[in-house]
């Protein structure tokens, strides 16, 4: 039997942040991208996800440029470098603020690490231990003091609110598996927002696909459960749901994840050491 034709205006895109030098394993999760949008005649776009001012630096998103032409990948229209665009996400944050759905957390780590021990068998999700909701129980007055006090604060989703505001269950499409429903509580009240990181990767990630259009996320399937939560955001914002494959992650030798700190695969480290573009796309399973 034939395959059926790929959709009509398919738009994928590779969206890494740079923490480090680009592996095999980011090669295999662009080439997938890459290849699905120029089988179907569609759109590929490169996205930056530079956020965290803590863990990016420049050196590497410029490397990650380089990298990816040398290996023989071309993108459409301009990469989107998400450190440009601080006001955009700050938008969306004061948009769901005034819809009563984050408020500020003034708990650090170890505040968090104490109460969770006090909790004794505290539910976990996808990113550890639940948030207890200690400051969604502050009042406005509370809220407001510690604000002009200075003290430091992230913004939390109050979960709760978000789902009832959306009011229907969440369902994603992957590709390969159908319709998944959506638990999105499993993250109970998550970050959105940090003093040092304005804007969390969900808000950004969701934010962007939708901004540019993607209609296929392909990335790695460690980001497979925060799909959940991101459809909450994107039906909170009314933005688009795009579908998704989430890829197996490729293996080192030693059957473990490749991971950027393994200065051994990086792409420069192997091309450096004489393998050409078209080995490394072989390797990379292209
Ligand atoms: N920036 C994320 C990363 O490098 C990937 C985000 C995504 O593909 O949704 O892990």
């Amino acid at each position: 039997m034939a395959a059926s034709p790929p959709p009509a205006g398919i738009v994928t895109r590779f969206a890494p942040s740079p923490t480090g030098y680009l592996h095999l394993g980011h090669a295999h999760s662009a080439l997938i991208a890459w290849r699905a949008a120029r089988e179907a005649g569609g759109r590929f776009l490169l996205r930056i996800e530079d956020i965290d001012r803590t863990r990016c630096r420049p050196e590497f998103a410029e490397a990650l440029l380089e990298d990816l032409a040398w290996l023989g990948l071309d993108w459409d229209g301009p990469v989107r470098v998400q450190s440009a665009h601080f006001d955009d996400y700050r938008a969306v944050l004061d948009g769901l603020s005034a819809r009563g759905l984050l408020y500020p957390c003034f708990c650090t780590r170890a505040d968090i690490a104490r109460e969770v021990a006090a909790i004794g068998a505290a539910p976990h999700g996808p990113e550890g231990a639940l948030y207890p909701g200690t400051c969604r129980r502050l009042s406005a007055d509370e809220r407001a003091a510690r604000i002009v006090s200075g003290a430091p604060y992230a913004l939390r989703l109050d979960m709760a609110a978000a789902l009832s505001a959306v009011g229907t269950p969440l369902f994603f499409e992957e590709r390969g598996e159908g319709r998944l429903r959506c638990d999105p509580a499993r993250f109970g009240d998550v970050v959105l927002a940090r003093k040092d990181t304005p804007a969390s990767y969900h808000l950004c990630v969701t934010h962007d696909d939708a901004l540019q259009g993607v209609t296929l996320v392909t990335r790695g399937e460690d980001l497979k459960p925060a799909t959940e939560l991101h459809r909450l955001l994107q039906a909170l914002m009314g933005w688009p749901a795009p579908a998704y494959r989430h890829h197996a992650l490729m293996l080192g030798p030693d059957g473990k994840r490749l991971a950027k700190r393994d200065g051994a695969v990086a792409l420069r480290a192997l091309r450096a050491a004489g393998r050409s573009a078209a080995e490394i796309r072989a390797l990379a399973g292209g």
